[in-house]
């Protein structure tokens, strides 16, 4: 299973706290993920991510690519509703291009949680 994991800065804490919890399924997991939020869960609970540019930086976008050549199975982007993003141009392509190719994508705590359920499924297949 291939998991993009990405979150904006006053959800990084959250995601943190989420990937710890679920490390028994996302230790199974190739896991993909935007500089800060990789190093930090990297760091934080010691999995290893492939990571790629901060998201401001164009990092969204990258993984979108891979989404695109059906690289990416499940994507948990836990975005920040409340505050004013520079990248806004970026993050509505890559949850567009979630869409166009039918990606499972959660985008709060609470999703995140059905769709971790969900891989944990697929990994007992
Ligand atoms: P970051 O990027 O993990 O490098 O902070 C996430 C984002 O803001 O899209």
């Amino acid at each position: 299973m291939n998991v993009a994991l990405i979150a904006h800065d006053k959800k990084k804490l959250d995601l943190v706290m989420f990937v710890k919890e679920w490390k028994h399924v996302f230790g199974q997991c190739n896991l993909f993920a935007t500089k800060t939020t990789g190093t930090l869960i990297e760091e934080k609970i010691g999995l290893d991510i492939k990571t790629f540019n901060s998201g401001p930086l164009g990092g969204d976008l990258q993984i979108g690519a891979l989404l695109v050549t059906g690289d990416i199975d499940f994507v948990i982007f836990l975005r920040d509703p409340l505050t004013a993003q520079p990248h806004e141009p970026d993050v509505s392509a890559f949850l567009r291009i979630c869409d166009v190719h039918n990606i499972p994508l959660a985008t709060n705590v609470a999703s995140a949680e059905a769709l971790v359920l969900e891989i944990e499924k697929h990994l007992k297949k």
